[in-house]
């Protein structure tokens, strides 16, 4: 199909459904509710599902649910094509709205802070649209709809890939929203876009003893600052420095009184990392050179790694394909380099098994001057970014899946800056 024809079919579709899709939105908004907990705003999304005539599964825990648009070898029944998933997350944050709107937040210390109801509305909004290009025999294949629960969490794509949400997915997208952009503007990067954030405890221990005799016991506070120091540089010479893989501590805590070496301490610190196989390699690398230094010291150290979630790492042929996809609907100028971000995002974990991409979808008013960001109590959008978003995801998923692999390593068409 000609992407002009398919902007038309989004325009007319857009007309049709964009107050209700902005109500839909602020519905949500007035209403938001914490990981693992989207229970209404689930019931929500699979009631308007179902009356477009859709299918929605809901996922087994009860917050999240799955569905199916089309069939998997379109109008060609020798050409099995594989699934494109597109991905929103249902989730608010445990904060207060501090906004002065109507569909401000009517539920104490919950709030769409992310613009997860941004994402969820989007999603929909897409899926109604593909649903009717199915019905009228022009969708290409399969797309599924995955309205994860949890991302604030960091568990909602494992429980996803848990329930078999992925299986029989061949690429995978997703939007997050982003004030630093225009609405009608797409944030594209190839490789890494977020980073892994995960958390690191190191608690050591000796006999303690009098600080006259450190020689007779174990000095434990200068080993735990040698641990602090040493650690840390040690660590920026054993892995490739592109990976910005990166040990700050938070917290250090040992002793009581000046003159008395304590029996045990603590330091606490995250890694971040834009890379995924040093974050594979980041807990044994990390015990590793804890080990060498403590036994050095002659303390025991224990330590534990505590997972978040990988970096998300954009794969390039699915980043060309959303880029492509935004260009035909939204027109030139309107795809744009977006820096990596050292936040965290649990789409990596879809990434860790099959391709995808995930873009920044501007949300702040043009002209605005305003700097805004997420995670914000005063975080809104540009309500024109849900049309934006749902012809990205619309033709994106078409795109991914007309495919047939010759995108694979051509650069991203169109991208400024
Ligand atoms: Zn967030
Ligand atoms: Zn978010």
């Amino acid at each position: 199909m000609a992407a002009n024809d398919l902007a038309a079919d989004l325009d007319a579709f857009l007309a049709e459904h964009d107050d209700e899709l902005i109500e839909f939105r602020r519905d949500l908004h007035a209403h938001p509710e914490l990981a693992n907990f989207e229970y209404r705003t689930t019931r929500r999304v699979a009631l308007r599902l179902t009356a477009a005539g859709l299918r929605p599964v809901i996922m087994p825990k009860g917050t999240g649910l799955l569905v199916d648009i089309g069939s998997s070898n379109g109008q060609d029944a020798d050409a099995e094509r594989p699934v494109v998933a597109l991905r929103a997350d249902l989730d608010a944050l445990p904060m207060a709205d501090e906004k002065d709107v109507p569909y401000r937040s009517t539920v104490p210390n919950a709030c769409h802070a992310c613009g997860h109801d941004v994402h969820t509305t989007v999603l929909l909004g897409t899926g109604l649209f593909l649903a009717g290009q199915a019905a009228a025999g022009l969708l290409p294949g399969r797309v599924r709809l995955v309205f994860q629960p949890a991302e604030e969490a960091a568990s909602g794509a494992l429980d996803v890939l848990a329930a078999g949400g992925i299986a029989s997915v061949g690429r995978i997208f997703a939007l997050h929203c982003d004030p630093r952009l225009d609405a009608g503007q797409l944030g594209v990067r190839s490789g890494p876009i977020t980073a892994a954030c995960d958390r690191v405890q190191v608690r050591v221990s000796g006999p303690g003893g009098h600080t006259a005799r450190p020689h007779l016991t174990v000095d434990l506070v200068y080993a735990l600052g040698k641990i602090i120091t040493e650690v840390p540089a040690a660590l920026s010479r054993r892995v490739d420095p592109r990976s910005s893989l990166s040990l700050v501590w938070g917290r250090v805590s040992a002793g009581t009184v000046a003159n008395a070496i304590p029996d045990s301490g603590i330091a606490e610190g995250t890694v971040r990392c834009l890379d995924d196989e040093a974050w594979h390699s980041a807990p044994d690398l990390l015990k590793e050179l804890i080990d060498s230094v403590a036994s050095a010291y002659g303390v025991n150290a224990e330590f534990s790694y505590q997972r978040y979630v990988p970096p998300t790492v954009n794969d390039q042929a699915s980043a060309a394909m959303i880029s492509a996809a935004a260009l035909g609907v939204l027109g030139a100028g309107s795809v744009v380099h977006t820096p990596q971000s050292l936040g965290g995002e649990d789409f990596a974990w879809y990434l860790e098994s099959i391709p995808g991409a995930l873009a920044r979808l501007g949300t702040r008013v043009p002209g605005s001057t305003a700097v805004q960001d997420i995670h914000q109590p005063t975080f809104d959008v540009d309500e024109r970014a849900i049309g934006v978003g749902i012809r990205v995801m619309a033709s994106a998923a078409i795109n991914g899946l007309w495919d047939d692999g010759t995108m694979v390593a051509q650069p991203l068409p169109g991208v400024n800056g």
